[in-house]
């Protein structure tokens, strides 16, 4: 087994039996995270919705269809890239995720991108942008993301691209060519 396989193994293992935080007593299925992990690109969105919890496959409800659409008009598969969130158990009705419930659960995320070691992270809406951009010291380039969507930022091993969430998309159609745009912006990097 790969050593990466291994050790993301050993997460699953850690988030399946985690009780850090009240939202295992609410959730079905954890949500760890899913795709190739030797990933040169990771997606980080905010926190499984109702078809996610009951399948454990991150983005496969309405907001993945968009997603999906997106890497298609990359032509980069779901299989080459590694798609995780920033909470792994619901919040009951869908609600934003809480700060205790961020600080609990974030460490998984930070052992999944140490293990994976992306170069380019992509983060989906504000609460995956707001905790990356903090986490490689770039606290001082957080902005809403309708400011910072689509731009690049240089970490010290990787670069970070704030995208729109893609569910902004599912009722709204025109965000749609926004988000192409951006994903051509991966597309450019992932050459360089
Ligand atoms: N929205 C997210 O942020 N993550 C998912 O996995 C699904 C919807």
């Amino acid at each position: 087994m790969l050593r990466q396989t291994q050790k993301l193994k050993q997460i699953k293992e850690e988030v399946i039996a985690c009780q850090k935080c009240p939202l295992f007593k609410t959730r079905t299925l954890p949500v760890i995270g899913a795709g190739n992990h030797n990933a040169d690109i990771m997606f980080i969105g905010e926190a499984p919705g109702s078809q996610e919890d009951k399948t454990g496959v991150p983005f496969c409800g309405a907001a993945g269809k968009i997603l999906d659409e997106l890497l298609a008009s990359i032509k980069v598969a779901r299989n080459d890239v590694y798609i995780a969130n920033i909470l792994k158990d619901r919040p009951p009705a869908n609600r934003n995720p809480q700060n205790e419930e961020i600080e609990a659960c974030t460490p998984y995320l930070v052992k999944q991108i140490e293990i994976i070691k992306p170069k380019i992270i992509c983060t989906l809406g504000n609460f995956a942008t707001a905790f990356i951009l903090n986490k490689y010291q770039l606290a001082d380039k957080i902005q809403g993301i309708s400011k910072i969507h689509g731009q690049i930022f240089t970490a010290v091993d990787l670069k970070i691209i704030p995208l729109y969430h893609p569910a902004v998309a599912v009722y709204n159609a025109n965000m749609i060519e926004v988000l192409k745009k951006d994903f051509a912006v991966i597309k450019n990097e992932k050459k360089e």
